[in-house]
Parts: structure tokens; C-alpha cells; sequence
């Protein structure tokens, strides 16, 4: 896959780019990340990207020529030649869809994927016209930049390729992930360190040692049935989704024991 982001800030990036699970694929060349300076398609003297806003109001407007041309230099399809199962370019606007995981999952199946980093109050409309697939918004807040915002992006998505993880079975079954088979349920199965959420909030980990100031870890895990281990673990990812998010419950796929469970708890379905 490769990712090209453009920006008037390429060295935000720098770091980003270079540590952990994100600068490991990078090494491996699972992925290429490329940065762009859209100063650098400004013309004049003083390389300005923006200018006041049509029709009056505060701060300033991203210009499109510079846009354009960076986007343009970067020989992708035209817009209407575009295969978006292939190539999507994206501007980071909280404006946007939101960015969830199973964007980020579909994303993951591209071979190039550019993001535009917004400034000032944001970017003339016709380039989000001529040249974008999508908007995409990490969030219902505003930032100063697209930046953070493509960092996010970038981060979700490249974890998500084959071969990154260690152990690319550890992004199905996380917060957000899609249903396992059974939901783990099988009690002849051993259990994983994790379990497919099916749209639930991932549980609690627990690592050594076994008594961190004054609290034990969970009897439950430290006696190797595990049986009883994938029903802990179900049941607190369905306590912790009521408690920080009941609007994913929803949609989550429930089995009869786990909606028997939330009733316990006070969760009533409509
Ligand atoms: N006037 C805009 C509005 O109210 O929607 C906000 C512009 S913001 C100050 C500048 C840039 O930051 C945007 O063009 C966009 O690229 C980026 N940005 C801000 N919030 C974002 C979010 N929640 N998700 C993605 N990008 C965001």
C-alpha cells in the first residue's frame, strides 16, 4: 500500500512515521508514507497557501491552486476515472463522515490512499469537488490541522494490513472487531488472548504481577478454565460497553446469555 499525505507541516510527521507498530511496517515495506509540502506548489514569493474568504468572515481559507497541483503531481486517476476499491483520496475535515474502525478496514484493502491535511477555517470547497472521494472526521471537536487527523487515520489503518501485527488475528478481535464465530463460546476451544468483540468494547487485560497496590488480579484468570475465562471476559466487555458505550449494544451481535446478562445489569432493549 502506499499513503501520501499532504500538508504544509511534513515534519509533524517525522516522528509518527518513525516509532512502533507504524515505523516497523514502514521498515518492512508492508507500506509506503510519503509527506508532501504544499508550499512547495505555491508560486509566489512569500508561497502563500491561503487567502481571505469570499463573503467576508474570521480567519482564512486553504487556496486550491496549491492543493490541486499537489494532488495533481501525484498522477493518481481523475476523479471520475477513480476505482475506490483501489485509490481514494481523502480530506480530513470535521465536516466529515466519522472515521471508525470499519472504515479503517476498508481503507486497509487499498493500494493508495492520499490525505489532505486541512488549515485556517479550512479548504476552498472545490477541491473536496474535483479531487476527493470522502471527507472523514476523527471526532466531533475541531482541530487546528488535518494533521493529528491523518496521523489517526494512517495509524488505524496500517496496523490493519497483513503482516503488520505480530499476530494479525489481534486486530479482528479487539474493541470494535468483528464477530468471532461463536463469540468464543466454544468450551473445548482455548482462549485467545483476546475475543472477537462483535461491536463490543474489548475487556479488561490483566499482566504481572498478580497484586499491583493492594488489588489482585481476577481469581477467574489465574485458574486455567478456561471456559469460565470466556464468559469473565464476555462479561465485562458487556458491562464496560453498557457503562462507556450503550449506544454500540445496539448493534452488537448478542447471544441469548449476553442479553440475559445486560438485563441483569438494568440494560432494557427497545
Ligand atoms: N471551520 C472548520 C469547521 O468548523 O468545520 C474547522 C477548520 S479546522 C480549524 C482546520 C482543519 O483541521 C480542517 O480543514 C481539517 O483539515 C482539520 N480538522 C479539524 N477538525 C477535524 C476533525 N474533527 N477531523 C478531521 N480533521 C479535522
Amino acid at each position: 500500500m502506499r499513503i501520501d499525505l499532504i500538508t504544509i507541516f511534513p515534519d509533524l510527521f517525522t516522528g509518527i512515521l518513525r516509532y512502533g507498530v507504524l515505523g516497523r511496517a514502514i521498515s518492512a515495506e508492508r507500506v509506503s508514507v510519503r509527506t508532501h509540502d504544499i508550499r512547495q506548489f505555491a508560486h509566489d514569493r512569500h508561497r502563500t497557501v491561503d487567502d481571505r474568504p469570499f463573503g467576508g468572515g474570521e480567519g482564512m481559507v486553504f487556496k486550491p491552486e496549491p492543493l490541486a497541483e499537489a494532488i495533481e503531481s501525484l498522477e493518481l486517476p481523475s476523479k471520475p476515472e477513480r476505482d475506490p476499491r483501489r485509490e481514494q483520496v481523502i480530506l480530513l475535515s470535521a465536516q466529515g463522515g466519522r472515521f471508525t474502525q470499519t472504515v479503517a478496514r476498508e481503507l486497509a484493502g487499498l493500494k493508495r490512499l492520499t490525505l489532505i491535511c486541512g488549515r485556517y477555517e479550512g479548504v476552498d470547497e472545490r477541491v473536496s469537488e474535483l479531487f476527493c472521494d470522502r471527507e472523514l472526521s476523527i471526532g466531533d471537536y475541531v482541530l487546528s490541522g488535518g494533521e493529528l487527523a491523518a496521523a489517526v487515520v494512517v495509524d488505524a489503518v496500517v496496523r490493519l494490513l497483513p503482516g503488520v501485527l505480530g499476530n494479525d488475528a489481534s486486530s479482528e478481535y479487539e474493541s470494535f472487531g468483528p464477530p468471532d464465530p461463536g463469540a468464543g463460546l466454544d468450551p473445548n476451544a482455548p482462549p485467545r488472548s483476546t475475543h472477537g468483540s462483535g461491536g463490543l468494547l474489548d475487556y479488561p487485560h490483566y499482566t504481572r504481577p498478580a497484586e499491583f497496590r493492594g488489588l489482585q488480579v481476577p481469581e477467574v484468570l489465574m485458574n486455567g478454565d478456561h471456559s469460565a475465562i470466556r464468559r469473565w471476559r464476555r462479561e465485562r466487555a458487556l458491562e464496560k460497553t453498557l457503562r462507556n458505550r450503550p449506544d454500540l449494544l445496539a448493534a452488537a451481535e448478542l447471544t441469548d446469555a449476553d442479553r440475559k446478562f445486560l438485563r441483569s445489569l438494568g440494560y432494557r432493549s427497545e
